[in-house]
């Protein structure tokens, strides 16, 4: 018997596409979720979810079982090579969530995962590798491969959630515009032995920034730029001597529970949407996680994006051609643009330095934090309230 023509088929079940499937099941269409892993992924990557995300989520119920999983981060501390130059609140970013909420990506894959499982039972499938896609009259054919064996699907429409290297995106030969920065990092989880507790610190030293975050269950996440050297075979040793060369804090070495160095790049598709097929998350854009907003912009492209879809299947005199994914993606790839900038400017702000570059940037950080304008305005930004 052939397969039924499905609503939708989200390729990719990373924290965009398990969102997205929250948010169709939720709208009654039908859908499934293709995830090429036949299990969770294991590398730490985001932990900040922000406000508008958090607001988004309340739609599918997801709010509650990620506040109880996750730390929330009340404010950022801003110190030089002598001691705070001022703080960041988050506590004017929203009524509801004055913070940003800490959790590592794979847990929050988990919370997304659980909570797809109950909106729509069956809707994810692991182990499906997606091939090819080919546009038909009233729908999209998709091949792909399920633990080796050949599969065709059909849908009304594809969405590409297939991260950066989207194989969607390849099939409908939309280029990938962007770059590598030079910037290199080095990243690592320990238990937290620092006074912060709830407060995320930006240590901007002249040989390079020290951020570091509180992360649930009394662990905290230290980020280290190392220049332009990417020291993929540092130990942990090297990386705690760093952090405490720089800030003066000592990091419990023998207790890593992860380490990482990784580069950071920007690409932008010039568009979102071709014929029956979307792209969003990452496979649309990549911003630099300095900043920490890509998975984020992703999940409001979802958030945009579910409603045009049940307008398109459901509404009656509605041609599919006449939704407006235009406003969509003209909005959508301006909140990446934006994103992209301010992760530059952070970027910018943690390199390296002289000391009398060093001296003048210490001067600057602490006037803007303390005006009373451009205080409120950064804390606006790095809570994701433009975009
Ligand atoms: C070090 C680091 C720190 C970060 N910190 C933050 C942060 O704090 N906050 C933040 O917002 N963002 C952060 N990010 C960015 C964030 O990790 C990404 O933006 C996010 O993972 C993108 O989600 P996605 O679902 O679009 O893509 P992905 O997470 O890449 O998921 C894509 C999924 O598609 C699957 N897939 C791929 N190809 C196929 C195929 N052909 N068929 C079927 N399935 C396929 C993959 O297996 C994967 O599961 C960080 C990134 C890094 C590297």
């Amino acid at each position: 018997m052939p397969e039924p023509t499905l609503d939708v088929l989200i390729v990719g079940g990373g924290p965009v596409g398990l969102f997205l499937g929250c948010l169709l099941a939720q709208r009654g269409l039908s859908f499934r979720v293709l995830e090429r892993r036949s299990a969770p992924g294991q590398h730490s990557r985001a932990i900040g979810i922000h406000p508008p995300a958090l607001e988004a989520f309340r739609e599918v119920g997801l709010t509650e079982p990620l506040l109880a999983a996750g730390l929330p981060i009340t404010r950022g501390l801003v110190t030089g090579e002598n001691g705070p130059l001022g703080e960041l609140g988050f506590t004017s970013a929203s009524a509801d969530f004055p913070y940003i909420l800490s959790l590592p990506q794979r847990e929050t894959e988990a919370v997304l995962r659980r909570r797809l499982a109950e909106l729509a039972p069956r809707s994810f499938c692991a182990g499906v590798e997606v091939l090819e896609l080919r546009e038909e009259v009233d729908g999209v054919r998709v091949t792909a491969s399920e633990d080796g064996r050949p599969l065709t699907l059909r849908a009304r429409f594809v969405i590409g959630a297939d991260g950066w290297r989207s194989r969607v995106r390849e099939a409908l030969g939309l280029p990938f515009p962007g770059h590598l920065y030079p910037d290199k990092y080095l990243m690592g989880d320990f238990p937290d032995t620092t006074p912060l507790g709830q407060t995320a610190l930006v240590s901007l030293t002249g040989g390079g920034v020290v951020e570091s975050f509180p992360l649930p269950r009394g662990g905290r996440r230290w980020v280290v730029h190392t220049g332009d050297r990417l020291l993929e075979t540092a130990s942990t040793r090297e990386l705690t001597a760093m952090i405490e060369r720089r800030t003066g804090l000592h990091v419990p070495a023998a207790e890593c529970r992860m380490l990482s160095a990784f580069t950071v790049r920007r690409h932008r598709a010039p568009g979102m949407v071709q014929g029956r097929a979307v792209l969003i998350g990452d496979a649309a854009h990549v911003v630099s996680p300095i900043g920490g907003q890509g998975m984020n912009l992703g999940w409001l492209d979802a958030a945009a994006l579910a409603p045009l879809l049940q307008e398109s299947l459901t509404g009656r005199r509605v041609d599919w051609q006449h939704v407006d994914w235009q406003h969509f993606e003209r909005t959508r790839l301006r909140s990446a643009h934006i994103a992209g900038r301010q992760a530059e400017l952070n970027m910018a702000a943690g390199r390296p330095v002289g000391a009398r570059a060093q001296k003048m940037r210490e001067r600057l950080i602490e006037r803007v934090l303390l005006s009373p304008l451009a205080g409120p305005l950064l804390a606006r930004a790095f809570t994701m309230r433009w975009l």
